[in-house]
């Protein structure tokens, strides 16, 4: 086989329907198609992702990406603002930005050369609906503007769970959603975030378990409505919350 047919995403269509009842345009194929390349081409400059196989890019990055999302029905038609925290390549964020054209998304990460690569993504793939923003969450959680002004947070493999939710719900508008992306999943794990939600600001509102459609991985999504404002004091200085979790 050709290396140039290694690098082209499988037909998903049947299991996009089939398992999140949604499916793609020609249009958002084609720049799902592009995020793949552009990553397996940044890939070679810094270490952006391992899951580099066609079929375990399109699962663990694309359609992970918006299983977290697309059960939350009720929300998908509105206009939405949104914060990736954590994005690292664009995930993810970058994946909504194409499903979800009416909503903004800004995509943080800490690491300059992370937030480059997602900037210039944004650019080649023309998402005017996308912003890259490079800094620590504990900082620009404070910063009025950002600080109690999306409508969700994301957050996926960036820490533990209570500092995920320290690092994602200050920027929650009341009333808006932080959500945990997660693998496997405990009552203890419940228990830990419980208390750092409340802390916070939050409640665990729903745990929604789901397997991927074809490894069979186990996913966990988390959401915690935040349904009072977050103490002054969060998020603590950088690096506190990883130091010393709540
Ligand atoms: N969310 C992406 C995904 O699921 O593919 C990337 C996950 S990567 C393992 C974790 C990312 O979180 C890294 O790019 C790191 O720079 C970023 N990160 C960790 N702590 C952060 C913080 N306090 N503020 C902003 N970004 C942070």
């Amino acid at each position: 086989m050709s290396k140039i047919e290694t690098n082209v995403l499988p037909p998903m269509n049947q299991i996009w329907s089939q398992t999140l009842n949604w499916q793609p345009s020609d249009a958002q194929e084609q720049l799902f198609q592009q995020i793949y390349q552009e990553v397996l081409e940044g890939n070679r400059q810094q270490n952006l992702t391992r899951i580099t196989s066609p079929e375990d890019f399109w699962e663990k990055h694309l359609w992970d990406s918006l299983s977290g999302i697309i059960a939350l029905e009720e929300i998908l038609a509105h206009q939405l603002q949104i914060i990736d925290v954590g994005t690292g390549a664009g995930f993810p964020g970058i994946p909504l930005a194409i499903a979800f054209p009416h909503w903004r998304i800004t995509l943080l990460d800490s690491t300059r050369k992370k937030i480059t690569f997602v900037n210039d993504l944004i650019a080649k793939l023309q998402l005017n609906n996308a912003t890259g923003i490079v800094a620590r969450a504990e900082e620009l959680g404070r910063i009025p503007g950002d600080r109690a002004s999306y409508d969700l947070a994301l957050v996926r493999a960036v820490s533990k769970p209570s500092v995920c939710a320290e690092y994602s719900l200050p920027f929650v508008k009341k009333g808006g959603l932080a959500i945990l992306y997660r693998g496997h999943w405990s009552d203890e794990d419940t228990a830990g975030l419980a208390a750092a939600a409340t802390q916070l600001g939050g409640k665990i509102e729903l745990i929604h378990r789901w397997e991927t459609p074809l490894s069979k991985g186990i996913r966990h999504c988390i959401y915690l409505r935040k349904d009072s404002t977050t103490a002054k004091k969060f998020p603590r200085a950088v690096g506190i919350p990883e130091k010393q979790p709540l």
